[in-house]
């Protein structure tokens, strides 16, 4: 099973979640009989609870769940508590103030549809407790008027739906967050192409699709001459030069070929499902399109070299492939640049 780090994250909210549970549980069973007195019925209760608990925290703890069974485990947790509230006073136990905070946990743990649930669970919940109220009442040996215990359910109610909105909102905004991170995370901050990161993150993809039927073809892609054109006209110009090739070689790419910054000047493509005979006729589309074009506001000319490599069918890895597609370039470069270089093995 694969595990991602949100899993992880989730695992060890979940296993926090159960051990504030089960601290609730052992105070309830350590203090509460020093404010209150307390019938022997209630104790027994508190410690069947934290028995429960316990065996569910280690059953937790024991490995990684999945996605849903983490959200189960989160509802499950959650009801654990439920009898507790009961025991002490329905609605209007102290616990109750503690139900708010739940629906939030369950959206960060879960999300969306697992803070609807809990909210709705325990709605229902504190609707059964108003109605039920009397005999928890009675058993709990407080005297609670029928006004108070509505009054302190519709309140609780409504910051459980309060809850739960914020809950959605929260998470709306943390993925759009961590979504924009995970982008500018893999992409060059000039060029706006992906960086290293990103190239090896969909290489690894790609490569795991390819097969005899359909190859891969890579390019390695090197501007000519670059280092002139920063010494000649300075670094800024150098800077607008690289995100006009940038740009002319994404748009001249198809809509599923991959294009990185690899460094300084030098940029990897990488063409699913291509065999290099239709990698050629693209790699010498780019090489012309960079050479027609001038660059910058002082309308530079440049070339590139290209290296270009077919991915083979066994024991293929990212580094071999680049690597043979290096060495086609280093030789495009020595036959006098501005060409296509295929590699020979
Ligand atoms: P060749 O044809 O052999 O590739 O020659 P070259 O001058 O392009 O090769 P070299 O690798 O020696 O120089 C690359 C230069 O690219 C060096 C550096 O000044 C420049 N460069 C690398 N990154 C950047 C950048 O982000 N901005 C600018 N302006 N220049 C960069
Ligand atoms: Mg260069
Ligand atoms: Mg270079």
């Amino acid at each position: 099973m694969h595990i991602t780090k949100q899993d992880q994250l989730n695992h060890m909210l979940t296993l926090r979640i159960v051990e504030l549970t089960i601290v609730t549980l052992i105070c309830a069973i350590l203090i509460r009989p020093l404010l209150s007195e307390i019938h022997p019925y209630f104790l027994w209760i508190e410690l069947i609870d934290l028995a429960l608990a316990t065996v569910f925290y280690f059953i937790i703890r024991a490995g990684f769940l999945d996605k849903w069974k983490i959200s189960i485990s989160l509802t499950a947790s959650n009801l654990l508590i439920l009898p507790l509230l009961v025991i002490s006073g329905g609605v209007n136990s102290q616990l109750a103030f503690f139900l708010p905070l739940i629906p939030i946990m369950a959206a960060l743990i879960g999300g969306r549809l697992e803070s609807l649930v809990v909210g709705f669970i325990l709605i229902t919940a504190i609707i059964l407790a108003t109605v039920f109220g009397d005999s928890i009442m009675d058993l709990n040996d407080h005297i609670y008027s029928d006004e108070k215990t509505i009054s302190r359910s519709f309140w609780l109610i409504i910051t459980i739906v309060f809850s739960m909105i914020f809950g959605r909102f929260f998470l709306q905004k943390y993925t759009e967050l961590t979504d924009q991170l995970k982008d500018e995370n893999l992409q060059d901050p000039l060029t706006k192409l992906l960086n290293r990161r990103g190239l090896s993150l969909h290489f690894e993809k790609e490569l795991d699709k390819t097969n005899t039927d359909s190859p891969l073809s890579l390019m390695i892609i090197d501007i000519d001459y670059f280092k002139k054109i920063n010494d000649f006209h300075g670094h800024n110009i150098g800077d607008l030069c690289l995100i006009e090739v940038a740009n002319i070689l994404k748009n001249a790419l198809r809509k599923n070929d991959i294009i990185a910054r690899f460094g300084g000047e030098e940029f990897i493509a990488i063409l699913p499902k291509t065999s290099k005979i239709e990698a050629i006729t693209i790699a010498e589309t780019l090489r012309r399109k960079v050479s027609e074009n001038t660059y910058s506001e002082l309308e530079l000319p440049l070339t590139i070299t290209l290296g270009l490599t077919e991915s083979k069918p066994e024991n293929e890895t990212t580094l071999k492939i680049i690597k043979r597609a290096d060495k086609a370039l280093y030789k495009g470069k020595n036959k006098g640049r501005n060409r296509v270089e295929l590699s020979e093995d």
